[in-house]
């Protein structure tokens, strides 16, 4: 499988949810092995704090990709950026736009933003694109109602359990 038009999405967003497509992916399609390269280093970029040592990443990812720049205008949008690829395979796409999402994250001063879901067992990573950056879980869709659920449980056992009587008093 090849992508129809390498480099044409240019939203942050887009490339921040890519980031994390390729931080997660875990398909065997054809370039698995680069796939899974690239899921590996990707992956460490959620231990990274210093943007000097993201900014060697994303560099390593382009240069690997032989990526190459264009400033273009196309469809009413004004001038801007295409990064491709003379690899027209889904490695080198995912590797360029991760590369550019990490790019972005830096010069928004946002690496803080690359967490891991803070539900206990759950090793996932996520993008937190938040406003106030309060994302705290993954979006497999369990795991915030999971430790909320747990927690609410908690506290009904340490609640202590109110007697007949006052509960007669409270309902006369
Ligand atoms: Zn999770």
């Amino acid at each position: 499988m090849t992508p129809a038009d390498p480099g044409k999405t240019c939203t942050q967003d887009t490339r921040i949810g890519l980031i994390h497509t390729a931080a997660v992916v875990n398909t065997r399609p054809s370039g698995a092995d680069e796939l899974a390269g690239l899921r590996n280093t990707l992956r460490d970029l959620w231990q990274v704090t210093d943007p000097g040592v993201a900014a060697g990443v994303a560099e390593q990812l382009l240069a690997e990709a032989r990526a190459r720049p264009q400033l273009v205008t196309h469809d009413g949008v004004g001038w801007h950026l295409h990064i491709s690829s003379p690899d027209k395979a889904w490695p080198a796409y995912l590797a360029i736009e991760a590369a550019m999402g990490v790019i972005d994250l830096i010069r928004g001063d946002d690496l803080d933003r690359l967490k891991r879901c803070a539900a206990p067992g759950c090793a996932a990573v996520l993008v937190d694109l938040s406003r106030n950056r309060s994302k705290r879980y993954c979006a497999n869709g369990t795991c915030g109602n999971r430790v909320h659920v747990a927690a609410y449980r908690a506290r009904r056992r340490t609640r202590p359990a109110r007697s007949a009587t006052s509960i007669r008093e409270e309902h006369p």
